[in-house]
């Protein structure tokens, strides 16, 4: 046997990142960035009004700006003739004349010569009928506009490049894609980005007895959840996956199912086939070819695995992983050695996914020598209220087993959002012991 720690490493050593490629915008997303993205305009791109208001030279309302020691309700309002509306979208280089006002909406173009936005809220709206002979007719509804008050110079204004410089860098390399990174580069002028692509996972469920999900089984016969489930764990974890289901346990039919999907993967992951029993056609067939390793490992569930590279199309050395049969086994040894290595190829941290240490509830029994991976539940628990809780941390974790153990139990499984991390040494968990959960999905967050 070796150690899960030993498994893992070799796993990892044997990887490297896929290597980048141009992406576009929402594609990208979950994709970690290969290159920092630099600015190719300013943000914002020209200096524009916050508010819809009336754009002014302040020199035309330097009685109504403030600091001059009068009182806001004794100024005597100003009456402006309005040259026309900007709105956003306008693309006309404006200016506003001395003694004049333009209507202006949120996000459009500041007219040259103005420093100050009145908010509309502090005029009458544009309502004044009260004619001036000496100005041109304005271009749009308003004509007048009557200024009551202002929030003062360069207010309610956002100039140019203020968010980000053209040339800044906005995203560094090795940042993972979310709308928030998406939408910065967007708007800093990109349509497509750098980034290490989403592996492609094909999932092969190997075994005489399975019949595809929605078939009543029969005598002898068992549901292939586990190829459904590792498609549907790859997808949470933001990798593209694909199933192939039910492959026979001979060597012939294992070979011919691999070659079938060597070349459009990225990763190639199979359940079943890999114990010690006559029909273990998958473990038969790879370790023949010399590039597989198979090798008990010190953990429970999970002992049988295999890893190795296939050889696709053009020398590409594809990884590929083999999980025991039983699906708890395949979903545990999935979380503890595939999940991290398609990180490591997405360009992310193999390391990723929220931990806790928890404290245990209940306590049960473990296997010397083995590491066990523990169906559990974590619940966060809210001190705040609680006056014993003093100045520290409010929120205290705990962990209680979500049920039987055994490595065929999916209904425990399914209700469990954590594996609770047992030491090899361990023989016996405690009440009260503190030990590392690891988050399965959505793991303890509240949106289940
Ligand atoms: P194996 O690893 O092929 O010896 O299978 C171990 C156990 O897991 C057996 O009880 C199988 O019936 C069961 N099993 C194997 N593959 C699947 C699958 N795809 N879905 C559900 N159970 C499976
Ligand atoms: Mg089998």
């Amino acid at each position: 046997m070796i150690p899960v720690q030993e498994h893992a490493e070799r796993i990892l050593d044997a990887l490297t990142p896929l290597p980048p490629r141009a992406t576009s915008l929402l594609e990208a997303q979950g994709c970690v960035l290969a290159a920092d993205v630099t600015a190719l305009v300013p943000l914002p791109g020209f200096d524009n009004s916050a508010m819809d208001g009336y754009a002014v030279r302040s020199a035309d309302v330097a009685a109504l700006l403030s600091g001059d020691g009068i009182d806001d309700a004794d100024r005597v309002p100003i009456v402006l003739p309005v040259a026309g509306d900007i709105a956003a979208g306008d693309r006309r280089e404006l200016t506003v004349l001395p003694g004049h006002a333009y209507r202006i909406m949120t996000g459009a173009p500041l007219p040259a010569g103005a420093d100050v936005i009145v908010p509309v809220e502090l005029t009458d709206g544009g309502t004044s009928t009260e004619i001036t002979e000496s100005t041109a007719p304005s271009e749009g509804d308003v004509t007048r506009v009557e200024i009551r008050a202002t929030d003062g110079v360069g207010r309610h204004i956002r100039r140019a490049g203020e968010d980000v410089q053209a040339g800044d860098v906005v995203l560094r390399a090795g940042t993972r894609l979310g709308p928030r990174q998406l939408a910065v580069a967007a708007a800093v002028g990109y349509g497509e980005l750098h980034v290490h692509p989403r592996p492609k996972v094909v999932c092969l469920s190997t075994g005489d007895e399975l019949v595809a999900p929605g078939t009543v089984p029969g005598f002898g016969e068992v549901v292939d959840s586990n190829s459904l489930m590792l498609v549907a764990a790859l997808r949470e974890a933001g990798f593209d996956a694909h199933l192939v289901s039910g492959v026979r346990d001979t060597e012939e039919a294992v070979m011919v199912a691999l070659a079938e999907q060597l070349d459009h993967a990225d990763a190639l992951v199979t359940t079943g086939g890999v114990s010690m029993g006559a029909y273990d056609a998958v473990k038969a067939a790879l370790s023949q070819l010399g590039t597989v390793r198979f090798d008990q490992v010190a953990m429970q569930p999970g002992k049988p695995q295999g890893f190795g590279t296939l050889c696709g199309e053009g020398e590409r050395r594809v990884p590929i992983f083999t999980l025991p049969g039983n699906p708890v086994s395949a979903l545990v040894s999935f979380e503890v050695f595939v999940a991290p290595a398609l990180r490591l190829l997405s360009g992310r941290s193999p390391e990723a996914g929220a931990r806790i240490r928890a404290r245990v509830l209940d306590g049960w029994r473990s296997t010397a020598g083995k590491v066990q991976f523990v169906r559990g539940i974590v619940e966060l628990v809210d001190l705040a209220d609680d006056p014993a809780s003093g100045e520290g941390p409010t929120i205290r974790a705990t962990v209680r087993s979500a049920g039987g153990q055994g490595s065929h139990v999916l209904h425990a499984l399914s209700a469990a959002n954590a594996l609770v991390v047992v030491p090899a040494h361990v023989e016996q968990v405690h009440p009260g012991d503190v030990l590392e959960c690891r988050a399965l999905g959505a793991g303890w967050t509240t949106d289940g």
